[in-house]
């Protein structure tokens, strides 16, 4: 068997790689190039989609998912495995991406027709993206997915988005062969989020490699510091601009923000109330969108969050929050001088409605332009961040005056120690781990640090070219010999602790059940219903849902 890296091999953008095995071919993640290597989006698939059997998706950013319609326009019959809230944002993310491609296509024509250059085709369009939902099969984290009897397949959190997964695949030739790809890793302790899953073993690992050349503050100190940027920004009367990914990001400000202007987090002075009058804006309507797939898959949280919910308090909204939809609305964001807050998208502001708030508060000196995510090299915010002095939007030229900040604890990825560390927590030494998604200083700064302290060969791949795969006798943790299992066999410890764990669940879900049917019987007798009350029948089916799935991962089910 052999793997192949198709793409974010020179950059972070286009993840895209292919196990060839046996008659299979498997294909890992299909994303969009952004940037400066946009144009490879038309360039042909490297294999013939119709050969494709399965595609496993880590998550539902653009850069790993938004080549899947052009896929399937192509001749794609597989199957797309993918977590079930990874499957609910692609739902809104590839029909927004095809509406993009359609909008910018209709723009290029018009341009080609006055200059008598020939028209083009949209990459996809929203039906192309409709249809790709249909070859979807979501699962749960935790799962263990047996797809034919020689491969099985497995989605832990990696903690980077919602529903972002690290997949384990074992492979069955004369051996077993273990492969992990660990799509995007998340940072430790994120809002939301729950912290990037340990892996046991592995004998290869295809690896992100983002900031493997960097060191993150702390989210705490991030979260300080974008207070501190909003108060003094607001208070020369100023707009604070977040660029920010739609998905993900977006969501994560709100709940640090409504930390603040929800619950009491006793800053100094005045600093909360003074906090509370600013307006924040979310100006896309994508974000609305995912901040709704968000609340549905609540399961999906860390405890922190779940807490919140139980309490009562939507982490994801608070007063003086404002999503606007229609463009007037947002056109209307820039007609007023009230210092505000505005988290709009694209997050490295190659589309979108941020391109307008940036050329409109980019030369205001009172004006702070705040950024919380990765900036691709050769997007307009890589541009703005590396100090451009003037930039471009619109054919217009614009002058920076404003002030230019990069929270990096706000990032979506794991830094340097964070990869060491989910590296370190293999029991089992991989052979050799493929670093592939990031800028080549930080993936030979990466394989340097991962040689020198664990000792591992690394590999930076070279796109397209063939890696082979041997199979070695070893024993792994799931067994791809199901006759085994089928014997009967005494408890272990370990397994006895695992039933009781089970049945405790089952006595927690029995006692939601109770309690809800005697609230709920309670309210249909009476005429008044309390809102505190209903408020608590809703979290506990909430706390039952949670409740029921892990019931469902624990058993393995
Ligand atoms: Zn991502
Ligand atoms: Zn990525």
């Amino acid at each position: 068997m052999n793997i192949r890296f198709l793409g974010a091999v020179n950059d972070v953008t286009g993840s895209c790689h292919l196990i060839e095995f046996k008659d299979k071919i498997i294909m890992l993640d299909c994303g969009m190039y952004q940037g400066k290597e946009e144009n490879l989006n038309y360039k042909e698939f490297e294999v013939n989609p119709a050969d494709i059997d399965y595609l496993f998706l880590s998550h539902a950013h653009i850069d790993h998912s938004g080549r899947i319609p052009l896929l399937v326009k192509k001749g794609f019959k597989g199957t797309i495995y993918c977590t079930k809230p990874t499957y609910d944002l692609c739902e809104i993310m590839l029909i927004d991406s095809a509406y993009i491609q359609e909008s910018e296509t209709e723009w290029k024509n018009r341009k080609a027709k006055r200059s008598g250059k020939p028209l083009v085709d949209p990459l996809y369009t929203q039906a192309d993206a409709q249809e790709s939902l249909k070859f979807f099969e979501p699962v749960l984290y935790d799962q263990i997915i047996k797809l034919d009897d020689d491969l099985i397949v497995r989605f832990s959190d990696a903690g980077h988005i919602l529903g972002s997964s690290i997949i384990e695949m074992w492979f069955k030739e004369k051996d077993e062969i273990k492969i992990v790809f660990s799509g995007d890793l998340g940072m430790k302790g994120k809002p939301l989020l729950k912290d990037p899953a340990i892996i046991n073993s592995a004998d290869y690992i295809i690896m992100e490699s983002t900031y493997g050349n960097r060191e993150h503050k702390t989210i705490e100190q991030a979260e300080e510091e974008l207070i501190n940027i909003i108060l003094k920004t607001t208070r020369r009367g100023g707009t604070v601009i977040i660029p920010s990914f739609a998905v993900g990001r977006t969501q994560e400000i709100i709940y640090e923000l409504n930390k603040y202007y929800d619950r009491k987090l006793g800053l100094e002075g005045n600093k909360e109330s003074e906090l509370r009058k600013i307006p924040v804006y979310i100006d896309s309507p994508l974000a609305a969108k995912a901040t709704e797939v968000f609340a549905r898959n609540a399961h999906a949280f860390d405890e922190e969050t779940k807490n919140y919910l139980m309490d009562g308090d939507n982490p994801l909204h608070f007063k003086n929050l404002h999503f606007t939809q229609s463009v007037e609305e947002s056109k209307m964001l820039n007609f007023s001088d009230e210092p505000k807050i505005i988290i709009s998208a694209s997050g490295m502001c190659e589309a979108g409605r941020i391109k307008h708030h940036l050329k409109h508060n980019l030369w205001k000196k009172e004006c702070s332009v705040v950024f919380v995510g990765y900036q691709a090299e050769g997007t307009l915010g890589r541009r703005i961040l590396d100090g451009a002095k003037d930039v471009k939007i619109f054919g217009e030229n614009i002058h920076i005056n404003a002030e230019i900040y990069s929270l990096e604890g706000f990032s979506g990825h794991a830094d340097k120690n964070g990869l060491i560390r989910w590296l370190n927590n293999f029991q089992k030494k991989p052979e050799k781990v493929f670093l592939v998604h990031g800028e080549s200083e930080s993936k030979d700064s990466l394989k340097n640090e991962i040689e020198k302290t664990l000792g591992i060969n690394c590999i930076i791949p070279v796109y397209n070219n063939s890696y082979e795969i041997k199979s070695k006798v070893e024993v792994h943790e799931v067994s791809l010999e199901n006759g085994e299992q089928l014997k009967p066999f005494t408890l272990t410890e370990l397994e006895k602790k695992h039933i009781e764990k089970i049945r405790n669940e089952i006595v927690n879900i029995k006692n939601l059940l109770d309690d809800a049917l005697k609230i709920t019987e309670e309210y249909l007798s009476g005429n008044n219903i309390d809102a505190d009350k209903y408020r608590k029948i809703n979290n506990n089916l909430l706390e039952i849902e949670s409740k029921i799935m892990d019931l469902i991962i624990l058993s393995g089910k």
